[in-house]
């Protein structure tokens, strides 16, 4: 079957659609919708890194959560906006389009059936704009949706304990925290004899990047063929373990704050329901 790294029972395509009718308080159910890629992730991790983190940490926050907090999963979308990893094979991408109307349509989808809490755990560092994008365009169309959209690293964890200054400095991409939380989630896929260390240079203007990031548009090649940012070498499963752990914990906890937070759109009751039928047809004009 198909619920992967859920307990079934919180697996919402599990539901027949008379169950999904028949489920109360609707309105305070949270959905989580994982959102990964397919895309190249150095020689020693598989292509599916990002959909399987995103998918496993938010199938082992919904197996700690207590019954009273009612939160069910959808199943994940595992292709993304990958576009900066297309010259490796392997990687699978859409536009920013496609991503962007995909994850409307899915809201919408949400909404109709009841909901009005959607939550969306995105594994991919390249496409959190869509996502920003998308749960406001949500919010115009319905002014009683909740939509937050949340990348699936930005709660608390324990991985900078393991991680050295550098790592946490330059680090981007199949490194130390990806690599050792795989090892965790699906260590079959894990070829660390193929792990290399991999850093991009220091951006040269501190005044654009004080942080020595990238400061300006790249492609994964543009800093070396192996694909990997960062260093992967130190990684274990036991680190990988921890922070797994870190990381459900948190997004169980944030799942219920969700649950429990009431949010009112106030100026509903001024404008009335928003008119907006606009930048989704026009972007693609
Ligand atoms: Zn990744």
């Amino acid at each position: 079957m198909i619920h992967g790294y859920n307990p079934p029972e919180r697996f919402l395509p599990y539901l027949s659609w008379t169950e999904v009718a028949a489920l109360p308080d609707k309105e305070n159910t949270v959905i989580v919708l994982p959102t990964g890629s397919i895309e190249q992730h150095g020689p020693h991790l598989p292509c599916a890194v990002d959909t399987v983190i995103c998918a496993g940490v938010v199938g082992h926050a919904l197996a700690r959560l207590p019954k009273s907090v009612p939160a069910y999963a959808m199943a994940p979308i595992t292709y993304g906006k990958s576009e900066e990893h297309l010259h490796f094979p392997g990687t699978v991408t859409l536009d920013g389009e496609t991503l962007l109307l995909t994850i409307v349509q899915i809201g919408e989808s949400v909404y109709r059936s009841g909901f009005r809490k959607l939550l969306i755990v995105n594994g991919h560092g390249g496409q959190p704009q869509v996502m920003e994008m998308a749960a406001r365009e949500l919010r115009l169309r319905h002014g009683d949706f909740i939509v937050v959209p949340q990348h699936t690293w930005r709660v608390p964890h324990v991985a900078g304990k393991y991680m050295s200054d550098r790592e946490k400095k330059l680090a981007m991409h199949a490194g130390h925290a990806e690599t050792a939380i795989m090892m965790a989630l699906a260590p079959d896929t894990v070829h660390m004899e193929r792990a290399v260390t991999n850093y991009p240079p220091e951006f040269p203007s501190k005044l654009l990047s004080p942080d020595g990031r990238p400061a300006c548009a790249w492609t994964a090649r543009d800093f070396g063929p192996s694909g990997i940012i960062g260093d992967p070498l130190p990684a274990t499963r036991e680190q990988g373990d921890a922070i797994l752990d870190s990381l459900a914990d948190s997004w169980a906890q944030a799942i219920t704050e969700l649950h429990t937070l009431r949010w009112a759109a106030r100026e509903e009751a001024t404008w009335g329901k928003p008119q907006h039928t606009g930048f989704i047809q026009q972007s693609l004009g």
